[in-house]
């Protein structure tokens, strides 16, 4: 658990970077504190938390109070972020009050524009579903909430009992993530304080787009940033005040731990890249960075320097702070220690990139197995789709057919067709199935579809539980 002070955002305003910055980074933090709060409710902190400060009201909804802990405050700074970027993915809709909470979109915070009748003002969007066929009541929506039928009908139910979920609205996902809390936290303070900050910095070439680890590509990201979390340690250890460099002793700042410390000239020095990179020549971090960049790497490292450098800048910023970690590191250990982590990196990733489809598919033939294949047709215009599927066994073959109004994507129809292939194989009594569904290969392995189709996952996932045997592989289309 770490936040900011005040004083260290004064502080580091004044050191030249931008409090808008800091603060963001702060809020950030909270808000993956509260969407902790939110998803992990039962572990040991949540309880205290909520035990303590929401007997009454629930977390989502209850007010900031000014006699309560700085702390307590905090975590509310971060709900409010949260609370700002959030709606419900609905799957049985027994959490969702329809007038007051956003449910209708999984992108923007959507909500029925009132005003509610009065007898309605606290209606649960599971109050439009008719408990007989688990769908959508279209009579009720009709009456109540007309102007939004489609978009309510374009949300699929679940019909073996999921659970509503709150989704962040940011990721495709719906999961909070640091990085996407940031931008928007930073695009929300943007925004009230109307005044752009100009930066030529291209962050796909420079950051985004470089082949490192995500958390290396987070640690640059921070630091051009100028939110890397220098005095971030002391402030949660109630150390505050005293930020000189533990190497040197002179004031610590980003840019004095990269280029001018005297540690970080021997690791500039020791970098294996031609030319040598001159640590006290470097001014500019961002302007720098493409020149950085661009430097070959020495033989016999073989690794380029877009891999290699940002690397080697995280670790030896993470093994720089000597108060708390007594364990030193020299700048030789410090490269090949990133030379190792590099290295183990990239070897991690040559399988991902391998296609499943490149692979050789290693047959085990099975007895009394069926074939499942799906398929679905989209059109856009009329929000209709075709769903299709074929049942196989030896030389028996059946095809269904049906169709679905109401469909917001190909993905939904796709995933859509597969949900009603498995509710038929059941029905049919089918113990052993094969299948090629990408949907649901993507969808098992991941263990987080898109709030869209998490509905109708969930069911295909929960049908398919119950099979005797299942296999998946793909089968040549004919
Ligand atoms: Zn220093």
């Amino acid at each position: 658990m770490a936040w900011v002070s005040w004083s260290t955002m004064t502080k580091h305003a004044s050191e030249g970077l931008g409090f808008r910055d800091v603060q963001c980074y702060n809020d950030v933090f909270l808000a993956k504190l509260s969407w902790r709060v939110i998803n992990h409710p039962q572990s040991l902190m949540c309880r205290i938390l909520l035990g303590k400060y929401c007997s009454t009201e629930s977390f989502l909804k209850v007010e900031n109070r000014t006699n309560e802990s700085h702390g307590w405050r905090g975590v509310l700074i971060g709900r409010d972020l949260i609370r700002a970027n959030t709606g419900w993915t609905v799957r049985d809709g027994k959490s969702i009050e329809v007038w007051n909470e956003a449910w209708l979109d999984n992108t923007n915070q959507l909500r029925p524009t009132g005003p509610a009748p009065e007898h309605l003002t606290q209606l649960k969007v599971s109050e439009l579903i008719d408990p007989n066929s688990q769908d959508w009541d279209r009579e009720k929506i009709q009456s109540i909430i007309p102007l939004y039928e489609e978009l309510v009908l374009r949300i699929k139910l679940s019909k073996t009992g999921a659970v509503d979920k709150l989704s962040w609205l940011k990721t495709k996902s719906g999961d909070y993530t640091t990085k996407s809390g940031y931008w928007t936290a930073y695009e929300m303070t943007r925004r009230d304080e109307e005044q752009h900050h100009q930066t030529d910095f291209d962050w796909n070439k420079g950051v985004w787009k470089l082949n490192v680890a995500p958390k290396i590509k987070l640690f640059l990201w921070k630091t051009f940033q100028g939110a890397l979390p220098v005095g971030e340690r002391l402030i949660s250890r109630n150390i505050v005040g005293d930020t000189k460099c533990t190497r040197c002793g002179l004031t610590e700042s980003i840019h004095h731990l990269l280029f001018q410390c005297e540690f970080a000239q021997r690791v500039w020095a020791l970098a294996p890249t031609n030319p040598t990179v001159e640590g006290s020549g470097l001014i500019d971090f961002p302007v720098n960075w493409t020149n950085l960049m661009g430097l070959t790497c020495l033989p016999p490292i073989g690794l380029s320097s877009d891999v290699l450098i940002p690397w080697l800048l995280s670790l030896w910023i993470s093994h720089n702070n000597l108060l708390f970690n007594k364990k030193t590191a020299s700048p030789e250990d410090i490269i090949s220690r990133a030379v190792a982590s590099v290295r183990e990196w990239l070897n991690a990733q040559e399988p991902a990139e391998l296609s499943p489809r490149s692979r050789p598919i290693v047959e085990r033939p099975i007895e009394n197995c069926h074939r499942l294949q799906s398929d679905a047709a989209w059109r856009e215009d009329y929000g209709i789709a075709g769903l299709g599927w074929t049942i196989k066994k030896n030389t028996e073959r059946a095809s269904f057919g049906s169709h679905c109004h109401f469909v917001a994507s190909p993905m939904v129809a796709e995933a859509l067709a597969l949900r009603e292939a498995i509710f038929k194989c059941k029905e049919l009594e089918i113990q052993r199935l094969k299948t090629d569904s990408i949907h649901l290969v993507k969808a098992i392995t991941s263990k987080k579809p898109p709030p869209d189709i998490y509905c109708i996952v969930f069911d295909s996932i929960s049908l398919i539980s119950e099979f005797e045997l299942i296999q998946f592989k793909w089968i040549p289309r004919e």
